[in-house]
């Protein structure tokens, strides 16, 4: 049957006036006015500004302080995340830590990773990558083949992610693997495991995109052991876990901010006079911007209650994707005559990854179909 989906408005409450004010001052200092700003929030890393962003306590922003944490709320750390975005700073670096591991790690984590790995995840000194695609798996994750058999104090692993975001520089990959042999139950027998990237029987390859960037991989495992206190949550439970981590993926300002610098930039070389068909393109994509950043709140809202809005965040990622993807060509066909190099250059660049929006962390086909299940229609 038929079940609508509801997008309470959530005010964000007054004290994040204050917090914004101060990340903006923060980005003013930390950011070269002169280099140009990432127009898609993939490609940016640097080490010194992931250190000087956990320095300033904005990352790990909800987890317990004991840990590292901020103890503070989503909603704060949805400014922040809104803040350091539409400014184009680089923090490709701790960005899958902060977003996904983390939360993880504190859901199914035993007390010894947590201890282990959320303080310097917050002090923005330890990176990790997500391990779930393989070749020829990649929407279908229940068939991966990746697979690790028992041993003495451990497992022993064996086979291949590809599209690995950051593996290359990044610490540890969270690796879902399959521990049992496939059954009836195409979703049973898999587990997640931390495996070190740099253990010497993993082997990382880059592959480029259409940009000639190498910012993701293959990475190969031969042998790797992985001892059992690496190991995440109960073995044969990585399914459910894996699943848990998807509101937090698909539903944040990432998901329809990428291609945002292209539209700052577009404003800054019209100016104060835009014909009308600039004005009128300025107009929608802002109404389509501020209307996808009040469901991307309420959803924010929803995760600090405590609920699981997978069906909510698929929605935000499949439009916030589209609208994303359309922007730089919608700009394209309305640019002023003579355009600066830094506009040329925010808009190649943005080109050049767009086709990427609507496949990393789900193609559209795949959120569609979730889409139509959580509204009963399937
Ligand atoms: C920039 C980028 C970064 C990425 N980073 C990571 C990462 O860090 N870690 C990681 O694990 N993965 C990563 N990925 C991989 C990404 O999650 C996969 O590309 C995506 O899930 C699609 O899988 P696939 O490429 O195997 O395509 P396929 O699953 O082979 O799909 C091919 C096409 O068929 C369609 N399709 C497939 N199944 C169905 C169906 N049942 N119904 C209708 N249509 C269907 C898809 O929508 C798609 O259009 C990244 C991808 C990109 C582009």
């Amino acid at each position: 049957m038929f079940q609508g989906l509801t997008f309470e408005a959530v005010e964000l409450p007054a004290n994040t006036r204050a917090l914004r004010d101060e990340v903006r001052a923060f980005l003013a200092e930390a950011m070269d006015p002169d280099e140009l700003p990432n127009s898609d929030f993939n490609t940016g890393d640097s080490l010194a500004f992931s250190a000087a962003l956990g320095g300033r306590g904005w990352i790990g922003m909800t987890w317990p302080e004991v840990y590292g944490g901020g103890g503070r709320s989503f909603l704060e750390r949805y400014v922040v995340t809104e803040e350091l975005l539409a400014a184009g700073a680089p923090v490709w670096a701790h960005w899958i830590a902060d977003r996904q591991t983390g939360p993880l790690l504190l859901k199914f984590g035993t007390e010894e990773q947590c201890q282990r790995f959320l303080p310097p995840i917050t002090r923005g000194e330890c990176f990790f990558s997500i391990g779930l695609s393989e070749p020829n798996t990649g929407s279908d994750l229940a068939s991966i083949r990746t697979s690790a058999k028992p041993v003495s104090g451990g497992w022993l692993l064996n086979g291949s992610k590809i599209w690995t975001s950051g593996a290359h520089m990044n610490h540890y990959v969270l690796t879902l693997v399959r521990t049992e042999p496939p059954s009836e139950n195409r979703h049973a027998g898999m587990s997640q495991f931390i495996v070190d990237l740099h253990d010497k029987n993993v082997t990382v390859k880059g592959i480029r995109n259409l940009s000639g960037d190498a910012d993701f991989n293959q990475v190969f495992f031969d042998d790797v052991f992985v001892p059992d206190d690496m190991v995440v949550g109960e073995p044969g439970n990585g399914w459910q876990q894996v699943m848990s981590e998807l509101s937090y993926e698909r539903s944040g300002p990432e998901r329809f901010l990428s291609s945002f610098r292209v539209l700052v930039e577009y404003m800054r070389e019209v100016g104060d006079s835009p014909d009308p068909g600039q004005q009128a393109l300025i107009g929608k994509l802002i109404a389509q911007l501020v209307t996808l950043r009040r469901m991307s709140i309420s959803v924010a809202g929803m995760l600090s209650d405590g609920k699981l809005p997978d069906t909510e965040a698929a929605l935000i990622k499949d439009l916030g994707n589209t609208f994303e993807r359309a922007l730089p060509e919608m700009i394209r066909l309305q640019m002023p005559d003579g355009p600066s190099m830094r506009m040329l250059d925010t808009l190649n660049q943005c080109m050049l990854h767009a086709p990427s929006f609507t496949l990393r962390g789900g193609t559209r086909e795949i959120l569609r179909g979730m889409i139509a299940r959580g509204l009963g229609l399937r």
